[in-house]
């Protein structure tokens, strides 16, 4: 427990990884986060 990354992403945003739904990080392991959400494919990227 409070394990997160705090905004620091250690992967970039793809299907199967997990996006942090409190502080926006992510991680491609949801313990690494506080509030894992799965990001599915046809989530929209940045550019
Ligand atoms: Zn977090």
């Amino acid at each position: 427990m409070g394990s997160c990354l705090k905004g620091k992403s250690e992967a970039t945003a793809k299907a199967g990884a997990y996006k942090c739904k409190h502080c926006k990080a992510i991680s491609e392991k949801k313990g690494h986060l506080c509030e894992p959400k799965k990001i599915k494919k046809d989530e929209k990227k940045k550019s």
